[in-house]
C-alpha cells in the first residue's frame, strides 16, 4: 500500500515526527478555542468539520510510532475517535471498530460493555462492542482525539480486557496534561502516545504546550 512507502512516511516524519508534532501545536493554536470548563475546541478541523489531508498526517504519525508493533485492529469510541481511528487504519491496513453508547438497558450477551463518565458533558453512558469484533488474542490500539481524566480510555482498555485482547497502547491526538489521565494510564504499565501536550490552557491565556 502506498501509505507504507518509506518515502511517503519520510515526507510525514518531516512534518510532524521531526518537528515535534509543531503542525499540529500550530494548528490548535491557529483553529483551537478555549471555552469555559476546560474544554478546548477543535471544531474545525477534528471534532465537527474534519480536514482529511491534515488528520490523514495525524493518522501517519500514529503510523510511524506503532509500526514496530504488531497491530490487528484499532478501536475508538463514537463519535469523535472514528475519523482519526479510520485515517489511521488505512496505515495499518486494519479495521477499525468503535464502542458505541447504547441508547437501551436490554442488552445481549454478545457484547462487552463498559461504563464511562463524559468529561465534556458530565454524564456516564454505557458503550458497547459486539463480542464477536474483538476476538481474544488479538492485538488492539486504541486512537482518540482527547485524553482528560482518562475515563474514555480507561473504558476502551476495559473492554479489550474483557475480551482477553492485548492492548498495544493508545495513540491520542490531543493530551490535556494537567489533568490525570495520562498517569492514570501510563501507570498501569500502558504506551500512551500524545501527539499534542497542553500544559495549561484558559480562554484569556490560550493553549500553552508541554515542553517535552
Ligand atoms: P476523558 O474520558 O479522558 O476525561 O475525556 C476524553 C473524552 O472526552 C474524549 O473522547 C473527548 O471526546 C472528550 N473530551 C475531553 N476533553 C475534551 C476537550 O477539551 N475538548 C473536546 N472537544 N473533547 C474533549
Amino acid at each position: 500500500m502506498f501509505l507504507k512507502d518509506p518515502k511517503f512516511l519520510g515526507f510525514y516524519d518531516l512534518a510532524m515526527g521531526e518537528t515535534g508534532m509543531k503542525a499540529l501545536e500550530e494548528k490548535i493554536l491557529a483553529e483551537g478555542i478555549v471555552s469555559q470548563g476546560n474544554v478546548l475546541k477543535v471544531s474545525s478541523f477534528l471534532n465537527h468539520q474534519i480536514d482529511v489531508p491534515f488528520m490523514q498526517q495525524v493518522g501517519q504519525e500514529f503510523y510511524r510510532l506503532f509500526k514496530d508493533e504488531r497491530v490487528d485492529k484499532i478501536l475508538t469510541i463514537e463519535a469523535s475517535g472514528i475519523g482519526v481511528a479510520c485515517l489511521t487504519a488505512v496505515c495499518f491496513d486494519v479495521p477499525v471498530v468503535f464502542a458505541k453508547k447504547s441508547k437501551s438497558k436490554n442488552l445481549t450477551n454478545d457484547c462487552y460493555t463498559a461504563q464511562i463518565a463524559s468529561f465534556t458533558h458530565g454524564t456516564t453512558h454505557e458503550v458497547i462492542v459486539e463480542k464477536r469484533f474483538i476476538q481474544p488474542g488479538e492485538r488492539i490500539l486504541v486512537v482518540d482525539d482527547f485524553l482528560a481524566v482518562g475515563n474514555a480510555l480507561a473504558g476502551l482498555i476495559q473492554l479489550i480486557e474483557d475480551a482477553g485482547a492485548e492492548v498495544v497502547g493508545a495513540g491520542i491526538v490531543i493530551e490535556k496534561a494537567w489533568q490525570e489521565g495520562g498517569k492514570r494510564i501510563r501507570d498501569r504499565g500502558i504506551r500512551v502516545e500524545s501527539l499534542a501536550r497542553i500544559q495549561e490552557m484558559t480562554p484569556e491565556k490560550g493553549v500553552i504546550f508541554c515542553d517535552d
